[in-house]
Order: structure tokens, then sequence, then C-alpha cells
């Protein structure tokens, strides 16, 4: 069919959906000389490549009844059950049982079958500016209402909700009202962690007003420094708190295997859900990481990792304290764990417009503007430490500096 035929039978769904300019930016990644701080995906060296092929192999021959076929839709109860171990040790979260949690194909299915179960056209939900991009997509082609919270040093500006949802209340909006999306640990894009303070009065508000938050978690045991702050799942209570977690950034992100921990209801709720996106998420995944968990300590394993993406942090930080600071008005944020930094660059920088000039100096990022439904964010731009190696990140930072003096120079 032509175009314009295909796009009078297409969805309002499909017309929202859009190419995401991460992929695009991946293409340039791996030009010759291309330094990026643009991917946010894990170091592959850090995967435990031969400890999974040992355990694949002997899962295929020896389960392959269950490892070969259909799982149930909520997920392996094997890895369900070490999961459920692992919260507890970990987090010090307990008192759930296999009805609490619910298998996904990545957390990004969790963040879509979320969408599904809770949002209609005139849903009104809140999430920060920035917000994870994953996040965004998943319930933009739900609704467009959205409440943009400001994203702080310390999390999001609780004032700011707590004002927009005192407003809702007066106009009598409250049950179009449904989530707070949060990234507790080291958020994506802007590195920075919810406070204690900030985790309590969120769960204030949502005792106060009747809501849900969407805790998402990938980044909680990827702490380089400073003291685990409790999730607030744990502070909160499972009506008011739904806890999505992943085994991309700990583990590895080709399983595609994450987690939702919420009430029974719930989980039955987005069960449902799950059935007609995929069935069930791959049995043979879900096994395998079943299986790593019983025979090794994925969090002593972490260690390495953690060291790794420690001193790589430290230089990215390092050189942009010699070489960034040079341009009057930037700030960046410095992280404590997850595997982002957040740069804001003088009102005149236009880091989109800026791309091109990037790609000639042969240096990625990403820019800001793409994290935002609120059209804000021009000047603001993501970079990642963990994939360039150490003298990729120094030099990386020289043709950063080098780009943004002659994009101001061009621009006057
Ligand atoms: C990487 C990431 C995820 C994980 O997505 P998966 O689908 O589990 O790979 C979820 N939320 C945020 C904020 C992320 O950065």
């Amino acid at each position: 069919m032509e175009n314009n035929k295909i796009e009078k039978k297409l969805s309002k769904m499909a017309k929202r959906v859009k190419s995401s300019i991460i992929r695009e930016l991946l293409k340039y990644s791996t030009q010759p000389d291309m330094i990026s701080f643009g991917g946010g995906v894990p170091d592959p060296e850090t995967f435990p490549r031969h400890e999974l092929a040992k355990i694949s192999s002997e899962i295929i021959e020896k389960e392959y009844k269950v490892a070969l076929q259909y799982s149930t839709t909520e997920g392996d109860p094997i890895l369900r059950e070490e999961y459920l171990k692992l919260l507890k040790r970990r987090y010090g979260i307990d008192g759930l049982s296999l009805d609490n949690i619910l298998l996904t194909s990545g957390s990004q299915q969790a963040l879509d079958l979320i969408g599904r179960i809770f949002l209609d056209e005139d849903s009104i939900c809140a999430v920060s500016s920035p917000v994870y991009l994953g996040a965004a997509s998943a319930f933009s082609i739900r609704t467009q209402r959205f409440i943009n919270v400001p994203l702080e040093d310390d999390g999001m500006d609780v004032d700011f909700l707590e004002k927009q949802l005192k407003d809702l209340d007066k106009k009598g909006l409250m049950n179009k009202f449904k989530f707070t999306y949060v990234v507790s640990n080291f958020h994506n894009p802007a590195g920075v962690t919810i406070s204690l303070e900030k985790r309590k009065k969120l769960l204030e508000l949502a005792w106060k007003y009747d809501f849900y938050i969407v805790e998402d978690d990938p980044y909680g045991s990827l702490r380089y420094e400073g003291e685990h702050i409790p999730n607030i799942f744990k502070l909160g209570d499972i009506e008011h708190v739904i806890l999505l977690n992943t085994f991309s950034k700990i583990l590895c992100p080709g399983l595609r295997i994450g987690a939702v921990i919420g009430d029974k209801s719930i989980v039955r709720k987005l069960v449902m859900a799950k059935q007609s996106a995929d069935l069930c998420s791959p049995a043979l995944t879900q096994r395998l990481v079943g299986r790593y968990l019983q025979r090794y300590d994925i969090f002593e394993r972490l260690s390495k990792t953690l060291e790794l993406y420690r001193s790589k942090l430290t230089t990215m930080m390092n050189a942009f304290e010699e070489y960034l600071s040079e341009i009057k008005g930037t700030k960046w944020t410095k992280p404590q764990g997850g595997l982002f930094s957040w740069v804001k660059l003088p009102e005149n920088v236009d880091t989109m417009d800026m791309l091109e000039l990037a790609k000639e100096k042969k240096i990625l990022y990403i820019p800001g503007e793409v994290f935002h439904i609120d059209g804000k964010g021009k000047n603001y731009m993501r970079v990642s430490f963990c994939l360039p190696t150490q003298e990729q990140i120094v030099e990386g930072t020289k043709r950063l500096v080098q780009v943004i003096q002659e994009y101001q120079a061009k621009s006057g």
C-alpha cells in the first residue's frame, strides 16, 4: 500500500510511537575513531559468559522439559523464589510470596503493562523532568496528560508535585490521577538519587491523595560510594508502591528479565495484560538465571564490575573538573552510582543542534531534549562513562570541550 493509505489504517497509538534517537545514534558509535558517551548499556566484559554457557548447556540437556517449553505467565517459580530471597537478603524486603511477583521481558515490558492497566486517554500521571525515555514512550502512547515534575539534586521537587496534586484535587480531577513514576537511585538520564526525606514525603503524598508510586530501580545495586538508601517500596506499603527491577544492569540485558513486585491483585491484572502481549517470557533465560542465582553469589560477582565502573566514573569526573569546567556556566551531576552524568551547558548551547559538529569531531552524547516531554532540556546532555576506556574518557572530554567552544564561537 502507498504510504498515505497505510496512514489511514493505522491506530492512534501507532501514530504516536516515535523511533528513538538513541537507536539512531548507536549507528554512529561504531565508526572508527568515534568516542561515544552516548550508550547507556553495560560493558559486555562484565557478563559472566563462561558460567552462563555452562549452565545453558546443562539445562537444555537435562531440564529441556521446562527450559524449552512455555513458561507460566507469572514466570519460572525457581527464579521467582530466588528473586524473593535476593530481595530479602539485599534490601531487607520480606513478607512477600510468589503471588507478589511477575517476571517480565525486561523492565520495559513492566512499564508497558503498567501503562496498559492504569492509563486511559484522559488519565494523568506524574513523571520527572527529565524522564527515563523508555517510561515516557510506554506511557505517552496511552495518554498525553503528564505532570512534569522538575528534578533536583536530591530527586524530584516534591513541593511542586504537592502543589499540582492540590490543584487537581480542587478541580475534582484526582480520580484521573493514577501514579507517580520515579527512578529512585542514580536516575537515567540525570544520575541523581532521591533522598530519604523525599522518599518519605512522596509516600505521605501517596497516602494523602491515594495514588501509586511506580518505583523503577534498575541501578540500586550499582552504588560506588555512599550509603544505600532504603527503597520506597520498603519504606512504604504494598497498597501504594509497585517496585520494578531488572537483571539488565547487574547481569546482562540480552536475557530480557525484569520483575514487578506489588500487591497480589495488581500482579494478577498485570499477568492478564502480559498474556495478550507475549503469553510468557522466555523459559530458557528464566531458568538460566534461576540456576545462576542458586550457584553463584551475584552480588559478590558484581563487586568487580563496581570497581571497574567506579574507576571510570572517577576518571570522567576528574576530566570534567580539569577540562569541562573551563566553559563558563557548565554544571554536571556527580552520581554515586549507575551509568550516567547529566551535563548542563550555557543557555545558548542547543545540544541537538550541536550534535552534527560533535559527530565531525568524533564524540557522541545524547541531547537532553530527548528526555523531556515538556520540550525543555535543550542545553543539557546525557553522558555515560561505562563503555569507553579510561583513555577515551579523557580524550572524549577534550573533544567535547572543543566542540562546545567551536559551537559557541560560530553561534556568537
Ligand atoms: C536500563 C533501564 C531499565 C531497564 O530496562 P530493561 O527493559 O530491563 O532492559 C529500566 N528503567 C531505567 C530507568 C533504565 O535506565
